[in-house]
């Protein structure tokens, strides 16, 4: 069976997406689109030659008769309605981040899919699909480094065009919340936000970097750097301490040469660049198990998991204290999920 996706929002990531399920992978085809800006939704269907009808809205393309699976790409602000009318027409969706743009509103995505008894959203939390985070995450299960103790890891970009206010926290550090939890089977009980020395580099009145300190259930303590004008690339790293052993995220393979009397690799600039292949078996991935009628990635539970840790993050940081994490319990619906962790 070939799954025919209609995919709402045809802007950066809307269009990445196009082109890798229309050029790339396996299993799908794109038979609607749409976007508020109908003249670019119609230029991405002209460019990539795709057999796709353009809709005037979001509601027309999941109500289609033609679509088999939504992916919600457009603002962020328009997800949480499109998710949900993908629920209430029982249409399988891929929502990028963020679930919801408040973790209410992710709550309502919950509870409307719990309400309909089957699971139907996956979030586009895609460093799971991550080959290093996946190589690592083997290393923490099959305990080769003992049980996990302590976490250090540091989201780097070189710039931040567009960010404001607590964008660092509810923007960039979202893929942290989701992966770390995902890599250590487990769940947090309260964040800490400290701030550094601010750069100069910043855009005026946006604190730079961040330093995030989470306390899982298990009393993992992790320390995240969130530094998005650091200049010199896009570098995620991120270092488990065990109890016998350490273990690193690798880096991205590069070329080590020897050359002008100096020994270097390349640092890679682009997020894209970075996740790119994690963004293929994300997708396909998800394509694979839409057709099998399954639902194994990140859920809209782990969606609401991280809206309810970056308001706790941006609490920390008004008020300098520690900020307890509590959610209520997770619905059993979501055991079945392959992605959840033990709560
Ligand atoms: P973008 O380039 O601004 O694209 C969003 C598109 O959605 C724009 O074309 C926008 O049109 C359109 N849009 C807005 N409201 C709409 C509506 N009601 N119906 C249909 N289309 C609508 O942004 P982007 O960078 O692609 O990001 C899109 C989403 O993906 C964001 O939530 C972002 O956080 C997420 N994202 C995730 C990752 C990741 O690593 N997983 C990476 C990038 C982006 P106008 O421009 O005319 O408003």
């Amino acid at each position: 069976m070939i799954l025919k996706i209609g995919v709402i929002g045809t802007g950066a990531i809307g269009q990445d997406h196009i082109r890798r399920i229309t050029n790339t992978l396996s299993g799908a085809e794109i038979v609607a689109v749409t976007d508020v800006n109908a003249a670019q939704a119609h230029a991405v269907v002209e460019r990539e030659n795709l057999n796709a009808k353009v809709y005037e809205n979001g509601h027309d393309v999941i109500q289609s008769a033609e679509v088999d699976a939504v992916i919600v790409t457009s603002w962020g602000p328009t997800h949480e309605e499109f998710v949900l009318a993908s629920i209430a027409a029982g249409k399988p969706v891929f929502c990028e981040k963020p679930l919801a743009t408040t973790a209410e509103g992710c709550k309502r995505i919950v509870d409307a899919e719990v309400a309909y008894g089957k699971q139907l959203v996956q979030v586009g939390f895609m460093r799971r699909y991550d080959k290093g985070y996946r190589a690592l995450k083997k290393v923490v299960d099959n305990s080769k480094i003992g049980e996990p103790l302590m976490v250090h890891c540091a989201h780097r970009a070189p710039a931040a065009p567009g960010f404001s206010g607590d964008m660092a926290l509810t923007d960039s550090f979202p893929h942290e919340i989701d992966v770390l939890r995902w890599l250590l089977n487990d769940d947090y009980v309260s964040a800490q936000v400290i701030l550094p020395r601010n750069t100069r580099l910043a855009d005026k009145g946006l604190q730079d970097p961040h330093i995030v300190l989470l306390e899982t259930k298990q009393g993992i303590r992790i320390d995240t750097e969130i530094f998005v004008n650091c200049q010199y690339g896009y570098d995620i790293q991120c270092q488990v301490v065990g109890e016998t052993g350490t273990a690193n995220l690798p880096e991205p393979s590069s070329v080590l040469m020897r050359s002008e009397a100096k020994l270097s690799t390349e640092i890679l600039v682009d997020w894209k660049d970075r996740f790119i292949e994690s963004y293929d078996i994300e997708l396909q991935e998800w394509i694979n198990s839409t057709v099998k009628g399954e639902m194994d990635g990140p859920s809209a539970w782990d969606g609401y998991v991280v809206a309810v840790t970056a308001d706790a993050c941006v609490k920390a940081k008004e008020t300098g204290e520690v900020v307890p994490i509590t959610m209520p319990e997770r619905p059993e619906f979501y055991d079945k999920s392959k992605s959840l962790v033990n709560s």
